[in-house]
């Protein structure tokens, strides 16, 4: 079996909808596990309505909702026709009834609880599921609808709930395995799940790619796709440099490096339960489905180019701190690192000299605070508007004077930082962010220029 997932925008409206009724039926014979976001920004929506009832304004809360009931209608009734739309409508009504009762509950209170975020939240992929499994009925495919929350069971850490491998493992193969041996492709809702009492729980935003790894490792599928809108994953990002190649094959710890540095196509931390049973996951896309998109293994093929991908990440601070008396004095660092963890706040690269620390954080408002706490530490400077650029790829590690190449292509280019990760696949370094799209080209053309036809086309 396989497990096929579709993201927001792949079932945004009757017309995407339509694309995935095709695209699945292409794939019946490998017996296909759907499983569905909620239709492009419906989750927002959903967190928008949640936060106006959270303020008792009932009113703007029940408006949003109005406005979403339409649209389900509508593209669910696009999809069925009249006739079905007629019978299948009361099914809808009853989820936005029972949404709009809950939003009323939570305006009476006045406030919005993590629990209640997650009631409010779990409609979204219900009901998305619910027309996708319909409209897959009514273009002839032989489907049923499995509750999420009877099946993605986790623990009751609200808004970002553990999953409980051990029993949706159980409850996969006893409620959704039979079906697949019956020839019937089941459908669910991706992100949400319940606790062992029934309430619903959801796993994280964006957390439908981990609903479908975890659907694949607990049913041991043959592979796991991701369907976006994207044609994969790209050498670099197309809208900095025309000449990006799309990546036919790409490991788990190269995705990892570039997920994390801001190619938001798919996160890796969240296809663990795929990469622990080394189940292949391949990101393609539903507006061009013929396009083979990018496969995603344990151990990628030999490639001939020294890097795989240059991914960016704008928006980036660098923190310099000086201190001539105290630094690298035991516990430096220590109370360096306390500050930015008391205002919550992630630190990505870090360098050190003896009378230097330079760290990179993601812009953000609490800067001002964090340097304020930090100047009791040590001299602070700061500058914003930076970015980090990052080379990543599994030959970095054997590649002699490859940072010798990156270096020489930029020469003109100021680094304000350098740091070459543990994991030894990746070389990444800090620039103004004006120096972004000259650099990537540079890089590009640097590294490009010939490619493996056998891992990029
Ligand atoms: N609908 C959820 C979200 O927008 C989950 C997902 O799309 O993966 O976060
Ligand atoms: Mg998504």
């Amino acid at each position: 079996m396989i497990v096929m997932k579709f993201g927001g925008t792949s079932v945004e409206d009757a017309a995407a909808m339509e694309r995935v009724c095709e695209i699945v039926r292409c794939r019946l014979s490998s017996k296909p596990v759907v499983v569905v976001s909620a239709m492009a920004k419906v989750t927002d929506q959903l967190v928008a309505m949640g936060q106006a009832a959270g303020r008792s304004d009932s009113d703007s809360a029940l408006a949003m909702s109005r406005a979403m009931r339409e649209r389900h209608y509508n593209a669910a009734s696009e999809l069925l026709g009249t006739g079905l739309f007629t019978r299948f409508h009361a099914e809808l009504e009853s989820d936005f009834n029972a949404l709009d009762e809950l939003l009323r509950g939570i305006a009476a209170v006045g406030e919005i609880t993590p629990r209640s975020t997650d009631a409010v939240l779990s409609f979204g992929e219900r009901l998305s599921s619910k027309i996708v499994a319909a409209a897959f009925s009514a273009h002839g495919i032989n489907s049923a609808l499995v509750d999420a929350r009877a099946c993605i069971i986790t623990d009751t850490t609200h808004t970002r709930a553990l999953p409980l491998f051990d029993e949706i493992n159980a409850r996969l193969l006893a409620q959704v395995q039979p079906l697949i041996q019956q020839g019937i492709v089941p459908v669910m809702g991706g992100f949400i799940g319940a606790t062992l009492t029934g309430t619903p729980t959801t796993i994280g935003r964006g957390g439908s790619d981990f609903s479908a790894a975890i659907v694949g490792g607990g049913l041991n599928a043959e592979r796991i796709e991701i369907w976006t809108d994207v044609d994969g994953m790209m050498t670099t990002d197309p809208r900095l440099c025309p000449q990006a190649r799309r990546i036919k094959e790409i490991s788990f710890d190269e995705a990892a490096e570039l997920a994390y540095f801001g190619a938001k196509v798919l996160h890796p931390a969240t296809m663990l339960p795929a990469i622990q049973k080394n189940i292949p996951v391949h990101v393609l896309n539903s507006r061009n489905p013929k396009n083979e998109g990018t496969r995603i293994t344990a151990r990628a093929p030999h490639c001939r180019n020294a890097i795989k991908s240059i991914a960016v990440k704008k928006r980036i601070t660098i923190v310099d701190l000086v201190a001539t008396r105290m630094l690298m004095a035991h516990g430096f660092l220590r109370s360096v690192f306390e500050v930015f963890d008391r205002h919550r706040c992630p630190v990505d690269m870090v360098s050190t000299s003896e009378v230097s620390v330079s760290l990179t954080i993601d812009s953000n408002e609490a800067i001002p605070a964090i340097a304020n706490d930090l100047q009791k530490l040590a001299d602070v400077k700061y500058a914003g508007r930076k970015a980090i650029i990052c080379l990543v790829g599994e030959n970095v590690r054997e590649t002699p004077g490859i940072a010798g190449q990156v270096f020489g292509s930029i020469a003109d280019v100021n680094i304000r930082m350098i740091s070459q990760g543990a994991s030894e696949i990746n070389i990444s370094f800090v620039i103004d962010e004006d120096d972004v799209p000259r650099a990537v080209q540079l890089l590009h053309q640097k590294f490009f220029a010939e490619v493996d036809p056998a891992i990029f086309e």
